[in-house]
């Protein structure tokens, strides 16, 4: 029997990107100790009373099917927050609880495009980013960010990109490169989006790690209300990665729209899961800088580090738990580099080539892992560029 075109395109036929991982992950297995500084899982667990909560909530009977768009009081509490955070009027008729950002990008695109239609999105970019597309039967098209202009999508490029198009996806703070976008290039963005009726599709789940100035919301920007599907979760601001709970932020008729698609999908997240996230977010933002304390203490030593050699150089970057390294003076590709450090000095980074061809040239370094760890295998992999400069 055949599987539809829909799952079997989902890779798009080219490299998953995950060689290096997967390498890494078969030497551990094989006895090797690899220091691992591949994906965005935080090196703590999540924190005992949220889990006390879940416990308190499950034993409570919170364990038959739950709402599914979302319990009331976990909607009202993400409306409040993102309110409080942007200032847009936000009720829970403007929240569809998910389980997790991913299945929330794969609503959204649902949500706004046709099959064959098309859809934008930022090189370098998420992994998942075209084949949650593809998984929805849209056709991704990306747009390259430049290592020139700090990977600052450009509003001319996406211009030039948009007739026809139906959606827009972008991720600031981003993975892979940890940019945070500007306000101009959020209001070229805003712009593009309105002379071209597209929707706006903004991933922030890093919205609580940025370590320079302020996120910003394209929500919140005038007459984006309307045309914007905010995904956030849980995943990264409250190192809760397994609970698998996010969300969907969008004007009341889609979110009418995306509780039918969970109706036929996911049929909603586990009530003690939804209990507990609640209780997450009413620590309030104190518990968040706790959370994501760890990436900016890293991240600064990272900078002392790089600046001490010129082998490596940094993307200039104020958020999320990456650093994106350029390794051009060593004239070999993202991924030529991180198998030679894996297999020289047994340290697994991601090449930029996993994120897209606008990232070639350069490695992400996931901040996660124990501070004096962290800054030994940094400067080995400075030291080993510096081996191989040109
Ligand atoms: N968006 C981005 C940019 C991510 O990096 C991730 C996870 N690494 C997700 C979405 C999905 O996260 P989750 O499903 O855990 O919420």
């Amino acid at each position: 029997m055949q599987i539809s075109k829909r799952l079997t395109s989902i890779l798009g036929g080219g490299s998953d990107g995950w060689g290096v991982f997967l390498r890494a992950r078969q030497m551990i297995a094989d006895g090797t100790p690899v220091t691992e500084l591949t994906i965005g899982e935080h090196d703590i667990r999540t924190a005992a009373p949220i889990l006390q909560d879940m416990h308190r909530a499950a034993l409570g009977g919170h364990t038959g099917y739950a709402a599914i768009s979302g319990t009331t009081t976990l909607r009202d509490t993400v409306a409040r927050r993102v309110q409080d955070r942007t200032g847009v009027k936000t009720t829970r008729d403007n929240v569809v609880i998910t389980p997790g950002g991913q299945s929330a990008l794969f609503a959204a695109h649902a949500a706004a495009t046709n099959p064959g239609d098309t859809a934008l999105f930022i090189d370098p970019y998420y992994a998942t980013y075209p084949g949650t597309i593809r998984g929805v039967s849209a056709i991704p098209k990306a747009i390259p960010a430049h290592a020139k202009d700090a990977f600052q999508p450009q509003g001319d490029e996406i211009a030039a990109a948009a007739p026809g198009a139906k959606s827009l996806l972008i991720n600031s703070p981003n993975n892979p490169t940890g940019v945070v976008y500007t306000r101009p290039t959020l209001d070229a963005i805003a712009q593009v989006c309105k002379d071209n009726a597209l929707w706006l599709i903004s991933d922030e789940v890093y919205d609580t790690q940025v370590w320079n100035g302020t996120h910003i919301s394209p929500r919140a920007l005038p007459d984006m209300a309307d045309k914007t599907l905010v995904v956030g979760s849980m995943s990264k601001s409250h190192a809760m990665t397994g609970s698998r709970c996010g969300w969907i932020i969008g004007p009341e008729d889609a979110v009418e729209h995306l509780t039918n698609l969970a109706t036929h999908t996911t049929y909603g997240v586990p009530g003690y899961i939804q209990d507990a996230a609640e209780f997450a977010l009413n620590q309030g933002p104190a518990f968040e800088e706790d959370i994501a304390a760890p990436f900016k203490r890293r991240r600064v030593l990272a900078q002392d580090i790089i600046a001490q050699q010129n082998a490596v150089s940094l993307v200039p970057a104020d958020g999320a738990m990456y650093l994106m390294l350029d390794i051009r003076s060593t004239g070999m590709s993202g991924e030529d580099f991180a198998y030679a450090l894996l297999d020289t000095h047994h340290i697994a980074v991601m090449p930029g080539e996993s994120f897209g061809t606008a990232a070639a040239g350069h490695i992400r370094v996931a901040m996660t892992i124990e501070d004096s760890a962290f800054a030994q295998a940094l400067k080995t992999l400075c030291t080993f560029a510096e081996s191989r400069a040109q």
